[in-house]
């Protein structure tokens, strides 16, 4: 059993990208959910009937960035995504996605959860 490291992060420069946009209003999105530490708003690109992003109001640029200090803010997004699903109509199920770096998928530097469902999901993803 492996014991758990700090990940290495790749930057340590919190750097602003589209979604401190949207968190700022500078740039519209069709918001679903805010409290005073995350957001969530539709995918502008849906890969499924629903498709929508969790974000943490704090700007950490990929997952490898967060800390200890950050476990209850995951949980947080995690918890809204699951809690959203289910409001928008994904009882029979449902897939949460969190890219990570380029090799991982990612495109925005500021982490979020997808929530993808209302559709089958296969296995194994792309
Ligand atoms: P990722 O590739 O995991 O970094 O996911 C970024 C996601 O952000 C993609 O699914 C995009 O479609 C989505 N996205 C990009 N710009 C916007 C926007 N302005 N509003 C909503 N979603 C966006």
């Amino acid at each position: 059993m492996s014991t758990l490291r700090p990940a290495q992060t790749t930057e340590k420069t919190a750097v602003d990208t589209l979604f401190t946009k949207i968190i700022n209003r500078e740039i519209p999105a069709k918001i679903i959910y805010e409290d005073d530490q995350v957001l969530a708003f539709h995918d502008i690109a849906p890969q499924a009937p629903v498709h929508f992003l969790v974000i943490p109001k704090k700007a950490v640029r990929t997952l490898n960035d967060l800390t200890e200090d950050d476990k209850a803010l995951a949980g947080h997004i995690l918890f809204t995504a699951q809690r959203l699903a289910l409001e928008l109509g994904c009882e029979k199920g449902f897939r949460v996605v969190m890219n990570c770096n380029e090799e991982g998928g990612q495109t925005v530097y500021h982490i979020h959860m997808h929530v993808l469902g209302q559709r089958q999901m296969h296995w194994p993803p792309g």
